[in-house]
């Protein structure tokens, strides 16, 4: 069954990984997918290619989420070439791990902006078509660190931690309007984002979940197809752990 046909979803940070996950699977639900990415253009385009081979429209956009300018035009510009926008997924993301210690303010500013302040602009940017629409899913990709915590990790907690508050303000905010907000908080997904991580760290953090597997960016996107469909049409405001039981 395709879950999400005549819908048109825009996921930032798609080039790679969760991003990637979520744009086959849209697709593959009949979704129609504006992606960004913020310089893997090869890897970008080659997506946009597969996507479109699935029957769907399917384009890419080189856009900074982090600036507010650039996602008021990346906003305006998927407007006018799909017509509508029923599903916003602030997924990109980043992290710049160090100890309180050693984290530079570089480094804790620019991990706030581009996975909080960016999910301030593109909701922000994508409200008025919402609004006027009267319906809308945004789903907000948090983590289990946004949720717990992790030493190393204080800058890209805080930033998750905000996601969440502020889900869960849109959903209060919003709801009238037919416009829902939710997030996922992932625990540990294999991506290149885990990769730079150490075999024998990896391997003892799978041995660590219930479910003694890392998730894959498949297992996230599915959560999403929930989420942004109308399956969910009565859930706002939650948090959805995708972790394998790692928080149980
Ligand atoms: P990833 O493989 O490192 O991919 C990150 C994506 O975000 C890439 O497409 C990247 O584009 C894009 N991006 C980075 N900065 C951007 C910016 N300023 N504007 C627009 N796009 C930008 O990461 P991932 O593992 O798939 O993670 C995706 C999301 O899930 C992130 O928010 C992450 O925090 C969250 N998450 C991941 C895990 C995990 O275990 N992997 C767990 C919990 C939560 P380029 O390729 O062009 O750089």
């Amino acid at each position: 069954m395709k879950l999400l046909e005549n819908k048109t979803a825009i996921i930032t940070g798609a080039s790679r990984g969760i991003g990637m996950g979520i744009s086959k699977i849209f697709a593959a639900h009949g979704a129609n997918v504006a992606f960004t990415y913020a310089s893997s253009e090869a890897p970008a385009l080659a997506l946009e290619k597969e996507l479109t081979a699935l029957g769907v429209k399917a384009k890419a956009y080189k856009s900074d989420a982090s600036q507010y300018d650039q996602a008021e035009a990346l906003i305006a510009a998927v407007v006018s070439d799909f017509g509508a926008i029923d599903i916003l997924i602030n997924n990109a993301g980043v992290t710049k791990d160090n100890l309180l210690m050693r984290m530079s303010e570089e480094d804790f500013d620019a991990v706030i902006e581009i996975n909080l302040k960016s999910v301030f602009n593109m909701t922000k940017a994508a409200q008025r078509t919402f609004l006027k629409q009267r319906s809308g899913s945004i789903v907000n990709m948090s983590s289990v660190v946004g949720v717990k915590g992790n030493a190393g990790q204080s800058n890209y907690a805080a930033s998750k931690a905000g996601m969440i508050g502020f889900t869960k303000s849109i959903a209060l905010e919003l709801g009238s309007r037919n416009i829902r907000c939710n997030a996922i908080a992932p625990g540990f997904i294999e991506t290149e984002m885990t990769d730079k991580l150490d075999e024998k760290t990896v391997q003892s953090w799978r041995d660590g979940i219930p479910l003694k597997r890392g998730g894959t960016p498949e297992d996230v996107a599915n959560a999403c197809v929930f989420l942004a469909s109308d399956l969910s049409a009565y859930i706002t405001g939650q948090v959805l752990h995708v972790d394998g039981g790692m928080l149980t």
